[in-house]
């Protein structure tokens, strides 16, 4: 077997990078659609995981990564929302991990299921068997790494109904969750527009020197202001839209997308206009939409292609 050429299409293996004395981000780069991130805090006896990963072969991989930089047991898992992607490694975790998340973070796995595996064909996902948090917050909750403090702090709606962030002070670093896409078109259909531009001057305010995003490379702050201007963009798309009449979909396809064009997964932008669409027509943040319809708007989008997920 020769080595892959560059331009395959296939994705870099994931790596683990070293954000702070004793924190890692694991990355599976670029970040596109089920290649999200996660990442580990090593204390004296225990380790702390954040999110797993979309398949079984995935997260047996993270856990491999986890494993050569310290041989503690895994006590906690977090994880920042409900997504597949980030969620459906848990079950690997043996039964003496505790794993922790918003309650509808709990709510919206036990709701969903696998069902996302109809949208992302053609992907390996393991035998996987869901297993949400068993133990849930409503705003805030603190979690230690020996004397080290890592605040889980509610967030949502944004990306979706059940954000969580962890932000750790003392060390100026943030698991953002899907609240940032670095690199990659940010997702807020099972949102909020509104929502996630509230939540991100939120995240301004920590102070964060380091951030690793739910999806692409580790960032500074200024991936706060991308994200803000990105959906501000989407705001004006929306009103420009909706004032003449066009569908969120022909309005994504009028759209120019300025200097955002280069971001991957760009078919996004017809399920984040959908949500600014009823955002504008009134409806409170997070409610339910039809999501099953704007991700059929998002293939047309794509000239009918599926969207194609690399996990
Ligand atoms: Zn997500």
């Amino acid at each position: 077997m020769g080595q892959r050429s560059r331009n395959d299409g296939l994705p870099p293996p994931p790596f683990v990078e070293e954000v702070s004395d004793g924190i890692y981000a694991y990355l599976q780069l670029a970040g596109q659609w089920g290649l999200n991130n996660s990442g580990f805090l090593v204390g004296s006896r225990a380790v702390t995981l954040v999110d797993t990963c979309f398949t079984e072969r995935r997260t047996r991989a993270l856990l491999d990564a986890v494993r050569l930089l310290s041989g503690h047991p895994i006590r906690t898992l977090f994880n920042t929302h409900e997504h597949g992607d980030h969620t459906w490694g848990n079950f690997v975790l043996p039964e003496s991990t505790t794993i922790v998340g918003h309650e509808r973070c709990r709510e919206g796995m036990l709701a969903e299921g696998l069902a996302a595996q109809a949208v992302f064909t053609g992907v390996e996902w393991g035998d996987i068997v869901l297993r949400p948090p068993s133990v849930t917050f409503a705003d805030r909750l603190t979690l230690w790494v020996d004397d080290l403090r890592l605040e889980a702090i509610s967030m949502g709606p944004a990306h979706t109904t059940s954000d969580a962030i962890l932000w750790v002070p003392e060390r100026k670093v943030l698991f953002s969750g899907d609240l940032v896409f670095n690199g990659g078109t940010p997702f807020v259909l099972m949102g909020s527009v509104q929502g996630s531009l509230a939540a991100l001057h939120q995240l301004k305010e920590l102070g964060a020197e380091t951030i690793v995003p739910g999806h692409g490379p580790v960032a500074g702050p200024g991936v706060l202001d991308e994200q803000i201007a990105y959906l501000r963009h989407i705001q004006t798309i929306a009103a420009d839209g909706w004032s003449v009449g066009l569908s969120p979909l022909d309005a994504a396809r009028e759209a120019d997308l300025g200097p955002f064009v280069h971001w991957h997964d760009p078919e996004r932008i017809v399920g984040n206009l959908a949500r600014a669409y009823v955002e504008l027509a009134g409806a409170e943040p997070g409610v339910p939409i039809d999501v099953a319809g704007a991700l059929g708007a998002m293939v047309e989008y794509n000239g009918g292609r599926p969207l194609r997920c690399l996990a």
